[in-house]
């Protein structure tokens, strides 16, 4: 079994952003430039985008963070948004999600001008994304073949079983296995027999929010386990979706949590931005 290491990959990314960053700077005068809007008090949201920008600052990124009550209105969200979209010193935009109840979540999405859409949500870019064809890709699932490729894991024709199939994880994931030639089957909370989907697959990418769902026994022997999710429990530490302690044994290779998948996440986000940077027109 082989660990595989994202806190290690993150950071080789994250290091090769800082030297293009000195590079577009003097060839080119630009400093990529993030923006994040946070709405409401949601104290995980608060840690990511406070992790976000420390990552930026680090790279060399000029970072805003938008920080407004829950009471906000969908109106003035937008317009902080379209503020955004004609800032000349911001290349990328991310809202971070969750947003408050009475906010339409894709409505503020679509706003986002598509060339700074950094996070990948716009319709625009998940359109071309399932068709194959440039474009920006959600982070985690962009992370997760980072990962592949650094650990030479070859995807053609393998059966991969995605497990859980939201807008941000799951759909993303399952269009870039399948623009790899990967054989994708995507398993959700209606799936009927789960463990008859995994049990199958040379490679399972998990991102449901349940901890410990993949038991050993729905996990063949020398498969690829990919966890994506973060769960915090009750004696407050943080586990993903896999039995990791029962599965890890018989897999080839693994993503611990933390250590994984998430701090990927953050390099995509910053290879996304300067991706996005050195378009600026
Ligand atoms: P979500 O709630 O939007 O979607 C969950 C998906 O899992 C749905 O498709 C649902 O049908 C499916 N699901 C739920 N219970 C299931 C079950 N018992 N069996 C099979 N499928 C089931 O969640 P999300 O935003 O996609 O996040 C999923 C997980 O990934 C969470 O733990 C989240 O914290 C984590 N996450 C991690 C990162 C990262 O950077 N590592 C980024 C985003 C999300």
């Amino acid at each position: 079994m082989q660990l595989i290491d994202g806190k290690k990959l993150s950071q080789k990314v994250q290091e090769s952003v800082s030297i293009e960053v000195e590079e577009l700077k003097v060839e080119k005068n630009i400093v990529p430039g993030l923006a994040v809007l946070l709405i409401g008090d949601d104290p995980a949201s608060h840690a990511y985008v406070k992790m976000k920008a420390k990552a930026c600052e680090k790279v060399g990124f000029y970072s805003i963070t938008h920080n407004m009550p829950d009471t906000i209105s969908q109106d003035e969200i937008i317009a902080t948004i379209e503020m955004m979209n004609s800032n000349p010193r911001i290349d990328g935009i991310l809202v971070q999600l969750p947003l408050p109840k009475h906010i339409d979540t894709e409505k503020i999405l679509e706003v986002i001008n598509p060339e700074k859409d950094v996070d990948g949500f716009h319709a625009y870019n998940v359109g071309r994304l399932v068709t194959g064809l440039e474009g920006f890709v959600a982070c985690t699932p962009l992370g997760v073949m980072k990962m592949f490729k650094e650990y030479n894991i070859d995807l053609e024709g393998k059966d991969v079983c995605v497990v859980g199939a939201s807008n941000i994880v799951g759909k993303p994931m399952a269009s870039l296995l399948l623009n790899a030639n990967a054989t994708v089957t995507v398993t959700h909370i209606f799936t009927k027999d789960l463990k008859s989907h995994t049990s199958k697959a040379d490679i399972i990418v998990v991102g449901v929010g349940v901890p410990k769902l993949i038991k050993e026994d729905m996990v063949k022997e020398g498969a690829i386990v990919i966890d994506i999710g973060i769960n915090r429990i009750e004696d407050g530490s943080l586990v993903g979706d896999v039995d990791f302690e029962n599965v890890s044994s018989k897999c080839s290779f693994i993503t611990p949590v933390p250590g994984g998948v998430g701090p990927m996440t953050i390099a995509m986000l910053l290879s996304n931005t300067l991706k996005a940077a050195k378009g600026r027109k």
